[in-house]
């Protein structure tokens, strides 16, 4: 299978270089996903990985997770996030647009790389921190905000010099994730107010939104040329979608 993403830094993988890239989604992929949490994250992930780091999605940092959903999300419908947002002030609809790969810039440059002594391990001065993996963060996530958060910075930073605050500030510049708090104003009356922009949900979410039109394809094709479920389901979404429109029926608007 040909690799189809860019090509994305996993800066948090292993002390050496890595990176890795995604295939193109099929049918099976795109139906397979079944939510927009971590763990649907790390399933698609690996179901697309061109050539999977050791241990998969699932042992690399959330900050390595979002880098390749970014990527996806450029892959898939470009690098332009747009938004509709309702104004708190006025009532009135507006739009937010930015630049994921701008964002991604703008994050990574809150602070210089720590070095990676191991796998998700970071060398902050001296002070080692761990990133917690898929399954760390969802045993915490299951304890709920205060008991799974201290779980989770006990992993973190075993013996932190600073407190809880400070090691999470750390994490936020050192590992940053594309979850975000965006300052926007109403196009309408300039009101501002914060949107949050998570990559994660925001990319699951909009693969999830297709669900309808994926299977308004792969009926189209089934019944046009006769062909399998399985096969339908294992054409690359672009290649699904070019034979549905020369078919002339099915859905005929691609968002
Ligand atoms: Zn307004």
């Amino acid at each position: 299978m040909q690799a189809w993403t860019e090509r994305v830094p996993l800066r948090h993988a292993s002390p050496s270089p890595q990176a890795a890239r995604l295939r193109e989604p099929q049918g099976g992929d795109e139906l397979a996903l079944g939510g927009v949490d971590t763990r649907a994250a790390v399933q698609l992930l690996d179901r697309l990985f061109d050539d999977a780091p050791p241990g998969g999605a699932g042992a690399l940092s959330a900050s390595d997770r979002d880098g390749l959903l970014a990527a996806l999300h450029r892959a898939l419908w470009g690098d332009r996030i747009v938004s509709s947002l309702d104004c708190g002030a006025c009532g009135e609809p507006y739009d937010l647009s930015f630049e994921l790969s701008a964002l991604q810039r703008q994050l990574h440059r809150q602070a210089p790389p720590a070095p990676v002594i191991a796998a998700r391990t970071l060398d902050d001065d001296g002070a080692r921190l761990v990133l917690p993996n898929a399954a760390e963060e969802d045993a915490a996530a299951l304890l709920g905000a205060e008991e799974g958060g201290a779980q989770l910075l006990a992993s973190i930073a075993p013996q932190p010099s600073a407190g809880r605050a400070a090691v999470c500030a750390r994490l936020d510049v050192l590992a940053p994730l594309i979850d975000v708090e965006l300052e926007t104003h109403c196009a309408e009356c300039g009101a501002m107010q914060l949107a949050r922009f998570d990559v994660q949900s925001f990319v699951l979410q909009r693969l999830l939104d297709e669900r309808e039109s994926v299977l308004g394809e792969v009926h189209a094709l089934a019944s046009g040329y006769g062909w399998s479920l399985q096969d339908i389901v294992s054409l690359p979404r672009s290649l699904r979608r070019s034979l549905v429109q020369r078919l002339g029926g099915g859905p005929a608007a691609f968002g």
